[in-house]
């Protein structure tokens, strides 16, 4: 099921990517540079405005060594960081629309992403219509001649639909429409999505990149074409991340590789035996057969991160609350991509609009981290055991 890379060349390049030492004396890693002033030599250079750097705002030496990684990493043009993966949702759509425009909307799209386009973007005169994850080559149908953009996230977050993002790229492009995606999921490793057809990629850099779970970051990755809007509208909303978050995501991108393996390797293996679990109504991961959207993911992408569902059968809320306060090992909060395990119920009813999400029981969402297998099975083991107790 996992899938095996092209050997080594990830790992290589996450090693190298945006690195010049012999800028810094020789030092490894780029230093995290503080600053706002920079100053310049003579008014002849300010009138000219001829150096690299020229205001704190506007980058420096540690913002530019991970935009150059990622950019690479991601095969973009440019990279653009902002201080969370919300904030880099929202900019990237702000850079593309105007009053009176239209844009389509994943229904499984991040929930903060959803009310962004149901509050401000509405208030601005722009309408999002939401349309079903699985759509594929039909959204041709949604359309429409003041459609900017279409809004791309595979696998959505929390119930992991696959979307045919080149089928969708191929009638947006016709149709004058850029495509986004949030590719927080499968990181710039396992999914190349200019490659398949989108103009803008964005993660929620604190999950995966920074992956230590110590840091809010969001990254913004344009083709050409996209570069100029999106750098501008980026300037202009004065966006830029703290430079301790910014070294902190150049120290856990090195790392990606090895890490998003063993979250891989320990999502598939605690997906397979939930699957055997009588507790468990069904699970849901995009890199298993019985996955609905199983062959998109065998088609485009080339591994899988830890982040799975399970649908439990029906249960009371006590028999689940006991289930869930005395884990050990899975903690219960928000965000993912770290390398501690982490367990959450969730609840897509409420919100969706374009589909409807059906489930027998209870759904948790699972984040696999780096902790030992058999431990981790133990935590759950245990945690089912409490669940048929109270039950
Ligand atoms: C967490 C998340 C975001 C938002 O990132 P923040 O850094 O929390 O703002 C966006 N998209 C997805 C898929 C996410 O999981």
């Amino acid at each position: 099921m996992s899938k095996t890379k092209e050997p080594g060349k990830h790992a290589t390049r996450l090693s190298h990517a945006g690195r010049d030492p012999g800028r810094f004396q020789g030092f490894v890693n780029t230093p995290i540079y503080r600053g706002s002033t920079v100053l310049y030599p003579t008014f002849d250079s300010l009138l000219a405005d001829d150096q690299e750097y020229s205001y704190g705002r506007l980058g420096t030496p540690t913002v530019r060594a991970l935009q150059d990684a990622l950019a690479e990493m991601e095969g973009g043009h440019a990279t653009l960081l902002t201080p969370s993966g919300l904030s880099a949702i929202t900019t990237t759509i702000l850079s593309f629309v105007s009053a009176g425009d239209h844009i389509l909307v994943s229904d499984s799209v991040y929930r903060p992403t959803r009310r962004f386009c149901d509050t401000v973007l509405k208030r601005l005169g722009v309408t999002a219509t939401y349309y079903d994850p699985v759509i594929g080559g039909g959204i041709a149908e949604l359309l429409e001649e003041r459609t900017k953009l279409v809004f791309t996230e595979s696998p959505g977050s929390q119930t992991f639909e696959m979307q045919d993002i080149p089928a969708i790229s191929e009638v947006a492009h016709a149709a004058g429409a850029e495509v986004i995606m949030d590719n927080t999921w499968a990181t710039p490793l396992y999914f190349k999505p200019f490659d398949h057809g989108v103009d803008v990629v964005v993660h929620a850099a604190t999950k995966y990149i920074v992956g230590h779970a110590d840091a809010m970051l969001g990254v913004i990755t344009m083709n050409e074409a996209a570069a100029a809007p999106v750098a501008k509208t980026h300037d202009i909303l004065g966006l830029c991340p703290g430079p301790e978050d910014v070294y902190l995501a150049l120290r856990g991108l090195r790392t990606l590789d090895v890490r998003l393996q063993r979250h891989q390797e320990t999502g598939l293996a605690l997906a397979e035996w939930l699957a055997h679990r009588p507790e468990v109504s069904r699970v849901i991961h995009p890199a298993r057969p019985d996955h609905p959207g199983h062959a998109l993911w065998q088609r485009d992408f080339t591994g899988a991160s830890g982040l799975f569902a399970v649908v439990l059968n029906p249960a009371s809320r006590q028999a689940l609350s006991a289930m869930l306060d005395g884990l050990s090992l899975f903690g219960m909060g928000y965000s993912w991509g770290g390398y501690e395990s982490l367990i959450l119920p969730v609840d897509p009813r409420g919100y969706r609009s374009a589909t409807v999400w059906e489930s027998e029981g209870p759904t948790l969402r699972i984040h696999a981290g780096l902790e030992d297998i058999e431990d981790l099975k133990a935590d759950l083991e245990a945690g089912f055991q409490r669940l048929h107790e109270t039950g």
